[in-house]
């Protein structure tokens, strides 16, 4: 294949991977003529008017529901007990149901609360980074372009990352309507072990084994 076609064949790809993502969200582009162009997708995912706006980075070596919740949650989206209170949901408080010293909101989930910040640390010392300083849902989602590492290695740290934010809203959920209490190392297992199997049925790395992937020696 010629590095036109490529290039052709890449972009294509990327935007049946944004189109999938905005039918699980049910917000596809719409234009006067119902026709899905570049420029409507672009509208639909970061707004019209979307020059200063964040721009999600979509990475396919996780699924499409693992991106479109962080693409969420940075927008504030997601179902935390603040949003549905604000939308008029009757809750009996809107503390976060993880240290019960905050408001639930997607930034103190992702990026204040002391378990996902535990999580992030091991996560920058596994991958051999400086640790995340981060305030916000933003911060984290764009922490892997701050580091100083080849494109590859940004892509996995993203991939990671990504796979975190699935895992803790999904051990979030279990402790809400569960009751299961969130054990720090078995979380981080989890995190490790779902990556693992995502990355290596979604990349290029289909020989990667566990032992490197463990200790991230890619
Ligand atoms: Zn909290």
């Amino acid at each position: 294949m010629s590095r036109l076609n490529n290039s052709k064949h890449a972009k294509t790809s990327s935007l049946i991977f944004i189109y999938r993502a905005l039918k699980i969200v049910g917000c596809g582009p719409k234009t006067p003529t119902r026709k899905y162009t570049v420029s409507s997708m672009r509208d639909a995912l970061l707004g019209p008017n979307n020059g200063t706006n964040f721009a999600h980075q979509w990475n396919n070596w996780v699924p499409i529901k693992a991106s479109v919740l962080a693409w969420r949650a940075e927008k504030d989206r997601i179902a935390t007990r603040r949003a549905l209170s604000y939308r008029g949901v009757p809750m009996d408080n809107t503390r976060c149901p993880l240290c019960g010293d905050y408001d639930e909101t997607a930034n103190h989930l992702f990026a204040s609360c002391y378990i996902f910040h535990l999580v992030w640390q091991h996560i920058s010392n596994w991958c051999k980074i400086h640790p995340f300083f981060v305030f916000t849902t933003r911060d984290i989602l764009e922490a892997h372009t701050h580091i100083n590492v080849v494109s590859k290695k940004k892509k996995i740290i993203q991939a990671i990352i990504l796979t975190a934010c699935w895992s803790l809203w999904k051990a979030r959920n279990e402790k809400i309507f569960e009751d299961k209490e969130i054990d720090l190392s078995t979380l981080l297992e989890e995190i490790k072990s779902l990556e693992y199997t995502w990355i290596k049925n979604r990349s290029f790395l289909k020989i990667l084994m566990r032992k490197d992937w463990c200790t991230l020696d890619l």
